[in-house]
């Protein structure tokens, strides 16, 4: 059997035929070239219009990378017609196979990209002697693709969180699509502002915003105020996830002023190595974490309170009624007050000036799952991570989509992988 013959069975060009296959590169790395040629009755489809027109002049040959065969590097061999078309001026041709200028051809580029879902980048590039650019590009490629074919209707809840990127405070905002028969990643801004949220609805639409039966959020200012004026009709949840992150910063910040303070007076270091103890729940601590914290929570320290008075707030997610968890909010919040350690009241002054929204989280119980925001916040750090930290934005927008965009991909005759 010849090469060409397996060539037309997993892909087959209508307006051109595989010539010839020729050897080609070194003793070590041996590449295979198919040479491809235009049937002789076709005219050449301009790539600006799509139409047929007259042939102008050819171009010199190019190479386009195709999926290698047994570690044999696989090159498409073609010279370009250009075309003389009324509309476009003079345009190079459309190859059915070639993804623009790139140097790479669609099914190397969606085997690439495929790769690119289980591996990192940078493995991608080294298992298959490719560069990372060209894995960046086929990604790239597959994402916008993906993103110019993915179906938008019936999108009844997000949520949207944000993550620090780069050094510094610079932030993404991230809206998911949180139903529960279909989780994705929506939209990826840069920044955190009230601009930033108003180019997702202007990206996802009037009609659709008003769809909208449910979105979740952090307290961010910004954020509560474009959900406000653009879906205004939809219950406004803030998420569990969000704010019991805001009990970890308190909770981070007393304990970092009081060992401070124990250290100045010379006394024993019993809150050093405690950061775990008091953050995690204590249903996820280990047995010997756990009788450590026992030994902690004896000493009449603020860190002790802070965490108490933590642990104490979990009750509230336990309601079924939303006018019994606003009675226990204000009575947590009235004992706050009172703590006198002052990163645990500014999370209580919150929580008060976001009662309303805060006790929709009862008002849409059963319909969201609370998890769904966490679990797409770490599964963004690890994305992330396995980029080496995004270096540009472009670079951070094409990576999370191609892992948690749930991206449709088009109908291929094969699958090379
Ligand atoms: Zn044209």
């Amino acid at each position: 059997m010849q090469l060409k013959t397996i060539l037309n069975r997993v892909q087959k060009f209508k307006s051109f035929v595989y010539k010839s296959v020729r050897w080609t590169g070194s003793q070590e790395s041996p590449e295979l070239e198919v040479e491809i040629v235009e049937r002789s009755n076709g005219k050449p489809v301009c790539s600006g219009c799509g139409c047929r027109r007259p042939g102008y002049d050819r171009r010199p040959e190019r190479r386009f990378e195709f999926v290698p065969l047994w570690g044999i590097k696989v090159f498409l061999v073609y010279a370009p017609r250009r075309v003389d078309c009324p509309d476009c001026g003079v345009r190079v041709e459309l190859m059915p196979w070639a993804i623009g200028k790139r140097p790479l051809t669609k099914a190397y580029g969606w085997f690439l990209a495929g790769w690119a879902k289980r591996l990192s980048w940078k493995e991608v590039a080294e298992v298959f002697r490719t560069s990372w650019e060209s894995v960046f590009r086929s990604v790239e490629m597959a994402v916008e693709w993906g993103r110019a074919h993915q179906d938008l209707k019936g999108v009844q809840a997000i949520g949207i969180d944000e993550i620090a990127w780069k050094k510094g405070h610079r932030y993404l905002t991230l809206v998911y699509q949180i139903d529960s028969h279909c989780k994705r990643l929506l939209w990826i801004g840069e920044a955190r502002k009230a601009k930033t949220l108003l180019r997702f609805f202007r990206w996802f639409g009037a009609q659709r915003s008003q769809e909208l039966k449910y979105v979740c959020s952090d307290m961010w200012k910004p954020y509560l105020k474009v959900i406000a004026r653009k879906a205004a009709q939809a219950v406004h949840v803030l998420d569990r996830f969000h704010i019991m992150a805001h009990f970890s910063k308190a909770l981070d910040e007393v304990r970092a002023g009081e060992v401070k303070e124990l250290k100045a007076k010379g006394y024993e270091p019993v809150l050093t190595k405690t950061r775990w103890l008091l953050l995690r729940r204590p249903e996820n601590l280990s047995d010997k974490q756990e009788s450590k914290l026992a030994e902690l929570l004896q000493y009449n320290l603020r860190s002790v309170r802070a965490y108490l008075l933590k642990e104490e707030f979990q009750f509230f997610w336990n309601y079924v009624s939303p006018w019994w968890a606003g009675q226990f909010l204000d009575k947590w919040s009235t004992k706050t007050m009172r703590s006198k350690i002052e990163p645990m009241k500014k999370v209580a002054r919150m929580l008060r000036g976001h009662r309303t929204l805060l006790l929709n989280w009862f008002h849409a119980k059963g319909q969201l799952s609370s998890g769904v925001v966490e679990g797409f916040n770490t599964k963004v750090k690890l994305t992330s991570r396995k980029s080496f930290g995004f270096r540009t934005f472009r670079g951070a927008e094409i990576a999370l989509y191609h892992a948690l965009g749930a991206l449709p991909e088009p109908e291929l005759t094969h699958r090379f992988c």
